[in-house]
């Protein structure tokens, strides 16, 4: 087995990079920006895709898939949307590559399959969805239309990192049209209420709903909704997002429905997404020096048996007692696996297992054999006890219970504890170089002050808060009058 990981307080960068290679959740790949997910990593994003699936599913969505390419005339449709993204756009010019006459050996593009209109390798869909929506829509009957599409998406990101940020990433789009503007603010907030509750109850990641400031807005939309985790190293993290479009892409793709009262009108719309991203918060939320900490809903494996014997007859026996006890976990929904690989040691496997994060393992020797026993530790405690094997399945499937709500309130106490009221410039900056974590201070609602301020702190509004109270105060920043505090903190 590999190494101990650099610790998260030596730096914290560099433990997230070791682990996700060292846990074989995903690695680099040869193109720049783009990782290979491994099959660890994608079991774990698999579940991710199955609970929200379930969860949009519930909410009245279905699936639908388009396709990966933007004509550029569609892509530059709707003007604020591809202003956003042109920057960060992958575009095919050319379909065809040919031997190289001047370099043997080597292809090259064939200058005659030049493209009569480029593609745009889409770095989201609403452009290509809102066009074909335009043959959906005639009338309020056909409305609304509520659809989930699980793709890939490109933005040429500069600065990436494995998971976090990628330039090639694996995410879901809804994306809604709607016969009136409530209907539509309405569902661009239950998204945002379903990502939430996704990442609290199914994740254990604590996250503040807010609303992003203009600048922080999503290229397109009117309003942007979001949820925002914190980080063990203090950094907010952008969780997932659900933007209000209005009739944006509506007017730039000519969209329009007869209403029941006979009147055209635009159509309303919405979209919302979260990404492979999930799986880069999971692991700052949760792991430690040790590896990663699942918690038990996420784990491809939620219970891991190893085998301690020291001949045939030993094993066998044992053998006997693992699949009877996968049997009964089986019966109350827990996965467990039975680890009777012969090539590693007993060792070996515990620590395999605790880089990988099972929540839980069961070692099983000669002793156990003779008193009906197991031995089971906890990998998020590191805490180990005998339990009988009478009523194990029981005993496994409360503490898992136990785990995932440890691990929530963990996390919460945490980002509660890194939340600091703040009043003036001097105090911001000091908060920010010692303590980080958010930084609820009261701003002028100007896009100028939010600016300076991300110049002098590198600090943005990460969001501000759905349940703020209303409270005379004045900006941290200019000293003028603001209503509100909003949450400032640096950010992956
Ligand atoms: P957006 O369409 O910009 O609102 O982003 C939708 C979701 O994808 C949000 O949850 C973002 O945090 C996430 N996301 C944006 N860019 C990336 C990226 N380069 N890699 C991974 N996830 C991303």
């Amino acid at each position: 087995m590999s190494k101990n990981l650099t610790s998260r307080a030596d730096d914290y960068s560099k433990w997230y990079n070791e682990l996700v290679v060292k846990a074989d959740l995903a690695e680099n790949s040869a193109v720049r920006g783009c990782m290979v997910i491994k099959p660890y990593g994608y079991a774990i994003w698999e579940k991710m895709q199955a609970e929200l699936d379930r969860m949009f599913k519930e909410t009245g969505h279905q699936n639908a898939y388009f396709p990966l390419f933007v004509p550029k005339s569609l892509f530059e449709a709707e003007e604020k949307n591809a202003e956003g993204f042109a920057k960060e756009c992958a575009v095919v010019t050319h379909y065809r590559l040919q031997n190289d006459p001047d370099n043997e050996g080597k292809l090259r593009v064939d200058p005659e399959a030049k493209l009569e209109e480029e593609l745009v390798v889409r770095p989201t869909s609403e452009a290509i969805i809102w066009n074909t929506y335009k043959g959906w829509i005639q009338s309020y009957r056909d409305l609304p239309i509520l659809i989930n599409q699980w793709a890939n998406v490109v933005r040429w990101e500069m600065r990436t990192r494995l998971f976090l940020r990628t330039a090639e990433f694996l995410w879901q789009e809804g994306h809604t049209a709607h016969a009136t503007e409530a209907e539509a603010l309405q569902e661009a907030e239950q998204m945002n209420n379903v990502y939430a509750d996704f990442a609290e109850n199914f994740m254990a990641i604590p996250v503040i709903k807010g609303v992003k400031t203009e600048s922080e807005r999503f290229a397109g939309a009117v309003e942007t909704y979001c949820i925002e985790a914190l980080m063990q190293d203090g950094k907010a993290l952008q969780a997932g997002t659900s933007h209000f479009l209005g009739q944006n892409f509506a007017k730039a793709f000519d969209v329009k429905f007869t209403n029941n009262e006979g009147k055209l009108d635009h159509v309303w719309a919405t979209s919302w997404g979260v990404s492979t991203r999930l799986v880069g918060a999971l692991i700052m939320t949760h792991s430690d020096d040790k590896g990663l900490v699942l918690p038990p809903n996420l784990a491809p494996s939620q219970v891991v048996i190893v085998p301690i014997y020291k001949n045939d007859e030993q094993f066998d026996a044992i053998t006997e007692k693992a699949d009877s006890i996968i049997k009964e976990l089986k019966e109350v929904g827990v996965s467990c696996k039975f680890d009777k690989r012969t090539t590693h040691r007993p060792g070996a496997k515990f620590a395999q297992h605790e880089l990988q994060g099972v929540p839980l393992r069961i070692a099983i020797g000669p002793k156990d054999l003779e008193n009906n026993t197991v031995e089971l530790a906890r990998r998020d405690t590191l805490t180990k006890e005998i339990v009988p094997i009478d009523g194990i399945a029981t005993t496994i499937k409360d503490l898992l219970e136990v785990i995932q709500n440890d691990l929530f309130k963990k996390a919460l106490d945490f980002r509660n504890e890194h939340i600091t009221e703040v009043n003036d410039f001097e105090m911001f900056k000091k908060v920010l170089e010692s303590k980080t974590g958010f930084i609820s201070a009261h701003w002028d609602g100007t896009a100028e002050t939010e600016l300076k301020i991300k110049e002098l702190t590198k600090a943005t509004i990460r969001c501000i808060p759905m349940d703020n109270k209303q409270e005379e105060g004045t900006c941290v920043y200019s000293g003028k009058p603001s209503t509100q505090r909003v949450l400032f903190a640096k950010a992956y």
